[in-house]
């Protein structure tokens, strides 16, 4: 393992892995988050193109020595990562972009990105010999560790808010993690989550306050970079696209992009557009205010995203600033209409946070921010059957029929004629 270290994002101060578990000592959860350094010079030896060219392991591990793994034998056999990158020339021609492309991560095996941190969270907490594994989620990031959990034959304890999609709590209870539906908000879902790990010594999840979880994170941009640079190095994207709750998502996939680029295998840095829904946009609000963050409302159909006290802020707000992008907020209504669209433009049948960058590309690209010689990826972060009733909504309803010849030559006329 080539990690040298934890770095707080707020204070700057340096710890060895033995000296913090999870956050700053000095500045609490709030604000201490860490940020997992690695000797370089090291990694390169291991992980250059000679090295990946002839990588056969198909998954998010391929990157080992960019991970901070000490025990690669504790790895559970699910196949997170190596998801598909395809280009989808009818949407860049809908967005009003010159190419787009985008990253499938509902092909992850619980069918959300969510799948490549805890496949690397189960792992630290087997390291750690812990009893449990724990995390609050808006469903997706439980869902994801359920799975791996099972994988692992590691227990899990999950908590969710009352209004998590019915599917994604059956994931829950079909892996068999022990679920508790907290009546309330995702924050107080998350808060009631730390109590209980600090408690009862369970090995804690949650993104947010977990430096390795975003190791995992960053790994969708090392494959971006290892596909774009395969396809050929002018294709590399203008800019990464990308919806933002807690901002772990964006900041991982930034420190992943920054990372290939240190280690010579991307030779420029994509800005980074992160999308939010206009009912929950704390990250949008604090960037056009240039202030710090004030925790708001959650009301959005995105329900991945519907996140008002995003617990990385720091981070997230790096990945923008630091790239040169920008942040961007759209309306539930074309977070909606991006989920047909992007199924019908590009194949990808998303769910609403994984398809709102769709609509953030749009917009960015009406208003500017976006130029139209401009080449966008677009990770689509989660599966659209996570959320079938967001996809029925947006989709309408079939043309009921009775089984004879001439009603179907009624409805194809009429369908013609509209
Ligand atoms: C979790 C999630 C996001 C956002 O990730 P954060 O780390 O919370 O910013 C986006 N889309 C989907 C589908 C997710 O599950």
């Amino acid at each position: 393992m080539h990690v040298t270290g934890l770095e707080c994002v707020h204070c700057g101060r340096t710890y060895s892995t033995a000296e913090a578990d999870y956050y700053c000592p000095a500045c609490g959860y709030h604000e201490g988050i860490l940020n997992v350094l690695y000797d370089y010079d090291a990694v390169g030896k291991e992980l250059n193109a000679a090295a990946l060219a002839g990588n056969r392991n198909l998954s998010m591990w391929r990157y080992l020595p960019l991970l901070p793994i000490s025990a690669p034998e504790l790895i559970p056999r699910l196949q997170a990562g190596w998801t598909p990158l395809y280009e989808a020339p009818r949407l860049a021609a809908e967005l009003g972009v010159a190419r787009c492309w985008i990253k499938d991560e509902g092909r992850n095996p619980t069918a959300s990105f969510k799948d490549r941190a805890s496949s690397v969270g189960v792992v630290k907490a087997l390291e750690m010999k812990a009893s449990r594994i724990t995390c609050a989620s808006t469903g997706n990031a439980a869902s994801s560790l359920a799975g791996f959990a099972a994988a692992a034959g590691l227990p899990a304890a999950i908590f969710v808010p009352v209004r998590a999609p019915q599917a994604k709590v059956a994931q829950l209870l079909v892996y068999g993690a022990q679920v508790f539906s907290v009546e309330g908000t995702y924050d107080q879902a998350w808060e009631l989550c730390m109590k209980a790990a600090a408690q009862f010594g369970w090995y804690n999840r949650n993104c947010a306050i977990n430096p390795y979880l975003i190791e995992g994170k960053k790994t969708v941009s090392l494959e971006l970079a290892e596909q774009f640079m395969a396809l050929g190095q002018d294709t590399v994207p203008d800019w990464v696209v990308v919806a933002v709750g807690d901002g772990c998502t964006i900041g991982g996939v930034w420190k992943g992009i920054k990372e290939m680029h240190r280690l010579g295998l991307l030779p420029r840095l994509p800005r980074i557009l992160g999308v939010q829904a206009e009912g929950c946009q704390p990250f949008v609000a604090a960037w056009r205010n240039r202030a710090g963050l004030t925790p708001c409302a959650a009301n959005t159909l995105a329900d991945s995203i519907a996140v008002g006290h995003p617990r990385n802020f720091a981070k997230g707000m790096r990945a923008v600033t630091e790239s040169g992008g920008a942040f961007i907020s759209v309306p539930d209504e074309e977070i909606l209409e991006s989920i047909p669209l992007l199924a019908r433009k590009g194949g990808v049948f998303g769910e609403p946070a994984g398809v709102a960058g769709a609509a953030g590309i749009r917009q960015a690209a009406a208003s500017g921010i976006i130029g139209r010689a401009e080449t966008v990826a677009l990770i689509v972060t989660g599966n659209g059957l996570k959320d079938t009733q967001s996809a029925i909504r947006a989709a309408g309803r079939p043309v009921c029929i009775r089984p004879e010849i001439e009603e179907v030559q009624r409805a194809v006329s009429a369908g013609a004629a509209a």
